[in-house]
């Protein structure tokens, strides 16, 4: 294939990427975009493999068979609570695939009358960075996704020193990067940065824990980028620089809004830690004879009479899978004429988009998921609020209480609605581990249940009436 003719499909490819971003940037055409970006992949992948005629159309095609069975084994098996750990695990392999390519090429341009696919200088400075971020990546996702999947402890350590041997460490792979450079042919340099650049990709993630491990995985997505952008440079490869920087720009753009959406920095995530406060109030006394009790009856009477309801899932919606319940509720609410609209917090559940996600799978209409900040000034007008295992999102302590791990994160404000219904298992927190004073305010009533179940015993609540 001629330079142009690649060039060409490559444009196109980067085309379809941009327009798949474009596409998931709303769930009515998410799934298109997504089309469109994995359609994009496909074309650069087969192009590329044609171009280099390293390898047999037979081999091409096995190795997508293989690699489309795997993936589609994972997508179908994933639960969605566990999707935050695919993601991690996924980014890993893209940051550990470029370093071994970027190696790759370094080995093979040290051969004796080697053809360079790129100037000598500019191969090596971008190896070295391939290398240094795709280490950071790999191991850095390997103990995120451990964390995650309660392989070693998710809790956050207090070890300041870290970050001081840390930055020491990244300096040295940076100076073995610079020496790799000046004597392109002494591999044994790359070697050490790799060794070297796997430490800090340890160090960094291990002391980070609880709520910032999602973010994190949005730094370490956005690496995995920049990892693949390198290597693109290594290889004179358009596609892959393309590629490599849509992933890298749109990861941080993803980490900002998850640290802007949870009220913290991002130094504050990778540098601080996030502990519970001692200080804060004690769920006995925020508690202690003030929680109502309703049944699914009370809570039928009380939708009954209802003009507006709002429904704010959460984190508990996903793991009891009760968003087809929820869809059901709505349709009988809307039947007898009540107005009704979801309330979407932007880290409610465990991952970006949780909710959004549940909600289109039991297909909720688009038109009804509502923003924070659209729904905020109107819940005064709410008749009534149903959470439904939420917790954080909702606790007004992040508006009172300055000494709380959640305190400046913007809140969905259900406390103004008429009235609350809260259906959760127990009293027991959510992720922040703090208690929440809605739970125990006058104008609300817990409905003490699985969320399925609870929501599936209102509906039968109110057609039995
Ligand atoms: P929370 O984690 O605050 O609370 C979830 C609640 O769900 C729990 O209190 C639990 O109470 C309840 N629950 C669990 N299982 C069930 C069930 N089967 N049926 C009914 N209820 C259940 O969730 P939120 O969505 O309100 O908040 C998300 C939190 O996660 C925030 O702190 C956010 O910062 C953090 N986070 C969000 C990320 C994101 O990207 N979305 C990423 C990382 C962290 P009980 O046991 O009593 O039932």
């Amino acid at each position: 294939m001629s330079a142009a003719v690649i060039n060409l499909v490559y444009l196109l490819a980067a085309a379809l990427f941009i327009l798949g971003l474009k596409g998931l940037s709303h769930p009515r055409t998410a799934v298109r975009g997504n089309q469109l970006g994995a359609t994009g992949m496909l074309i650069a992948i087969v192009a590329t493999l044609l171009d280099r005629q390293i390898l047999s159309f037979e081999w091409i095609l096995l190795g997508l068979i293989v690699g489309s069975l795997i993936g589609a084994v994972m997508a179908l098996r994933v639960a969605m609570t566990a999707m935050p750990q695919m993601v991690a695990i996924l980014n890993g392999f893209g940051g550990a695939a470029s370093a071994l390519v970027a190696g790759a090429n370094l080995v093979e341009s040290a051969l004796p009358n080697a053809q360079l696919p790129a100037p000598l200088l500019q191969l090596t400075l971008a190896a070295a960075a391939s290398g240094i971020i795709g280490a950071v990546t790999f191991w850095g996702s390997l103990v995120a996704f451990a964390k995650l999947q309660g392989i070693i402890s998710e809790n956050p350590l207090q070890v300041s020193f870290l970050h001081y041997i840390n930055g020491m460490l990244l300096l040295a792979a940076v100076g073995l990067g610079v020496l790799l450079a000046l004597n392109p042919t002494a591999l044994g340099y790359y070697w050490a940065l790799l060794v070297v650049a796997s430490l800090v990709g340890l160090l960094l993630v291990i002391p980070i824990g609880g709520a910032d491990m999602p973010v994190v995985i949005a730094l370490l997505n956005s690496y995995s980028g920049l990892a693949a952008a390198s290597t693109g440079f290594v290889l004179n490869n358009n596609a892959l620089i393309i590629t490599g920087s849509l992933v890298g720009a749109s990861g941080i753009i993803l980490t900002a809004i998850m640290c802007r959406a949870m009220n913290r920095s991002l130094r504050n995530v990778l540098f601080g830690v996030w502990v519970p406060s001692e200080a804060g109030p004690k769920a006995e006394d925020v508690y202690a004879g003030k929680v109502k009790a309703a049944s699914p009856d009370d809570v039928a009477m009380l939708l009954e009479g209802a003009r507006y309801v709002v429904i704010v899932p959460g984190y508990g919606m996903a793991v009891a899978q009760a968003q087809h319940a929820v869809r059901d509720l709505m349709q009988i609410l809307e039947k007898q004429g009540t107005l009704v609209e979801f309330a979407i917090h932007p880290v409610a559940g465990r991952m970006p988009g949780h909710m959004n996600v549940l909600l289109a799978e039991a297909d909720v209409p688009y038109d009804r998921l509502k923003e924070m900040d659209d729904i905020n000034p109107r819940f005064e007008q709410v008749d009534v609020a149903i959470v439904i295992g939420a917790n954080d999102v909702v606790n007004p302590l992040a508006r009172t209480d300055p000494n709380s791990p959640i305190a400046g994160m913007p809140i969905l404000d259900v406390d103004k609605a008429r009235s609350v219904v809260v259906i959760k298992r127990s009293l027991s927190p959510g992720f922040a581990g703090i208690p929440n004073p809605l739970f125990a305010a006058d104008n609300t009533l817990m409905l003490f249940a699985d969320a399925r179940e609870g929501v599936q015993q209102i509906i039968a609540a109110l057609k039995s009436k």
